[in-house]
């Protein structure tokens, strides 16, 4: 019986995949719709020597997910690209270094944009995107993944706002000025006073906030606080995946009434649950800190250090995850709060990607799974870019 619903529905996928209607393929219906992500870390990729985003790399040599010629053929129109900061001391020294990393990394994206004019557009307000789509450029928000090159003053915003961020991740993977994260011990249980203000400063000057990385106490007090809707620019499910990082379905439900979105992460240790093994990660560990000095290192250079870590992976092989995994994410998610509050945020370039679907030239294969699991047309093209411009011009209507 089960095998035969299983037969049954491969058949149907396989249907699916071949057309929808009227003789169009996925990857067509796929190539018309806006398709955007909304965390993307390929930034830190723009420091590495020799590396050109206009050309086509591959992930297993390079260790890059996102460029040109991959965004066109996964039909990827952009996003929102990150401005990441790794968090250091909660010092004078380390909020200096910050500082200076913001906004060399927020230069870095519009350098970006000012190479390339026919590849890239910077994007301001959500209203921006079908131009930008129908000139077939590649649209280009900022965001910030961990406030902390705002050196612990909400005022600084302002300067990053004037230089085209729109979207604010309060924190990362430890606890900040500003609040604290999902993935360390409360320190401020919820938001600091100056991550209180930093929210209202937020919904001010029109700028999305962000509540992925961020402990369960600060989502509550954002959701709480801001005056516009919010966003999980990279989160996946708690009831699928008993990770900090991922939302709860009460969370989720919350999220949605207040009009927000849930942009779901190819993360993979958080959709799987895996055994620990120590061993493996103190063989990564160095591997991966020198990847983020990544500025320094030619193009032979990462070909060597990509070899060297799938060595390891195979040395201390654990289970995978891989896109059926991301896809019950997904789906589950879109079961608890509907196609109006789901998107894709899948952490390319900074750790996102499966089996499967490892780089975004694979995307339409998101697409297909939609497909075959109901979806109807509509409901995709708002999982893949409408809810995300919705939210943010809901965001960007009280400025
Ligand atoms: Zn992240």
């Amino acid at each position: 019986m089960l095998t035969s619903f299983a037969r049954c529905c491969a058949v149907l996928l396989c249907l699916i995949s071949a057309f929808t209607h009227a003789g169009e393929t996925v990857t067509q219906l796929h190539q018309r719709l806006t398709v955007l992500d909304s965390h993307l870390d390929t930034p830190m990729q723009l420091a590495r020597p020799d590396w050109d985003i206009t050309q086509r790399h591959s992930f297993g040599t390079d260790l890059s997910q996102v460029d040109v010629p991959r965004m066109k053929e996964g039909g990827l129109d952009g996003g929102f690209w990150a401005i990441f900061t790794p968090q250091g001391p909660l010092t004078a020294e380390g909020r200096t270094l910050a500082s200076e990393h913001g906004l060399a990394v927020i230069t870095r994206i519009r350098d970006m944009v000012a190479a390339h004019p026919k590849d890239f557009a910077l994007a301001l307000r959500a209203e921006d995107v079908p131009a930008i789509v129908a000139r077939q450029q590649r649209v280009v928000f900022i965001s910030m993944e961990n406030a902390e090159p705002l050196a612990a003053d909400p005022q600084r915003l302002q300067t990053y706002y004037r230089l085209g961020l729109r979207m604010l991740g309060l924190v990362h993977a430890a606890n900040n000025d500003f609040a604290d994260s999902a993935t360390a011990l409360p320190q401020w249980h919820g938001l600091s006073p100056a991550g209180r203000a930093l929210v209202l400063e937020a919904n001010r000057q029109g700028i999305l906030l962000d509540v992925s990385h961020a402990s369960d106490q600060v989502f509550d007090q954002v959701l709480e606080l801001s005056s516009a809707p919010i966003i999980a620019s990279h989160s996946s499910s708690r009831a699928i995946t008993a990770h900090p990082r991922n939302l709860d379905d009460q969370r989720l439900r919350r999220l949605a009434a207040k009009g927000g979105v849930v942009q779901v992460n190819s993360f993979p240790s958080d959709l799987i649950n895996r055994e620990p093994n120590p061993e493996r990660d103190k063989a990564l560990g160095p591997l991966y800190r020198e990847f983020r000095l990544a500025a320094s290192l030619s193009p032979a250079e990462v070909a060597d250090l990509a070899a060297r870590i799938r060595e390891v992976e195979n040395r201390y092989p654990q289970p995978q995850a891989n896109l059926d995994d991301f896809i019950r994410h997904l789906l589950h998610i879109l079961q608890v709060v509907g196609a109006d509050h789901v998107g894709i945020g899948a952490d390319w370039d900074g750790g996102g990607g499966v089996q499967g679907l490892s780089d975004v030239s694979q995307l339409p294969r998101i697409t297909e799974r939609l497909l075959a699991a109901g979806y109807t047309e509509s409901e995709v093209a708002k999982i893949w870019g409408g809810n995300l411009l919705r939210v943010l011009s809901e965001a960007q209507r009280t400025h």
